[in-house]
């Protein structure tokens, strides 16, 4: 296939999952109160052992395997455009805060290029070396029906497939600025953690003390988060 053709494949498969029909899991739904998903097909993705302790799991991995994950590439800055249609007042802020706090752990790159107001569920078609930046979008049930009722967030990312090798290229990450606004501060930051480690390739796990758990409503990263982390960045060498 041309490069062309890979980007496209991979935007239908985001399109595919935004309609909930999911063969590759790499969106995902999340309900506050605490943090809650709407997915039946939960803990699909195999759980592994952080070395010291908690639990991790993978959004996608690569083709035969079950534990090696999908990843960005850690020598390519990732990107981001930011959507603030609804931002709350400290919206930059808290944003700096996560992204500083995902760089510590994964050792991947982010920067911020910008604001946009393209749809928070739109991806842009294009050759598989022209990456679209990762959007993130301050949104609401209005706007992206899938925030209905208490999901306060989605997130993830789209690979494309090379030679047998899948990579990350882009994503997005949707929050509901109307229930986060209710739920204040520290929570909004606590999901958009969360959905940021949905982007970077990690997926829920059945465990009370990681911030992956789908009811998560812990403050920060729990040690299988951090190994499943670690795992999904790495540094350029
Ligand atoms: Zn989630």
């Amino acid at each position: 296939m041309t490069p062309r053709v890979r980007a496209v494949l991979a935007v239908s498969v985001l399109a595919l999952l935004i309609g909930g029909v999911s063969l590759y899991t790499v969106l995902t739904d999340e309900i506050t109160g605490t943090v809650r998903s709407t997915e039946s097909s939960e803990f699909e993705s195999v759980p592994m052992e952080g070395p010291d302790g908690g639990t991790y799991a993978f959004m996608s991995t690569q083709p035969g395997t079950d534990d090696v994950p999908v990843t960005y590439d850690p020598c390519q800055t990732i990107r981001i455009v930011v959507n603030p249609d609804r931002a709350p007042r400290n919206a930059d802020e808290i944003l700096d805060d996560a992204l500083d706090r995902m760089e510590e752990t994964t050792g991947l790159q982010f920067q911020v290029d910008g604001t946009t107001d393209a749809d928070p569920l739109s991806t842009e078609a294009g050759d598989a070396g022209d990456r679209p930046p990762v959007q993130i979008s301050w949104s609401d049930a209005e706007a992206v029906p899938d925030l209905d009722g208490d999901v306060a967030g989605l997130g993830g990312s789209t690979w494309v497939e090379e030679d047998g090798f899948r990579q990350y290229v882009t994503g997005i990450v949707v929050l509901d600025a109307e229930d986060l606004d209710d739920l204040g501060e520290d929570v909004t930051r606590t999901v958009l953690l969360h959905e940021l480690g949905h982007l970077v390739g990690l997926a829920h796990v059945d465990d009370r003390d990681e911030l992956m758990h789908p009811y998560g409503d812990l403050p920060d990263w729990g040690p299988g988060d951090l190994a499943g982390l670690a795992a999904l960045g790495g540094t350029c060498d």
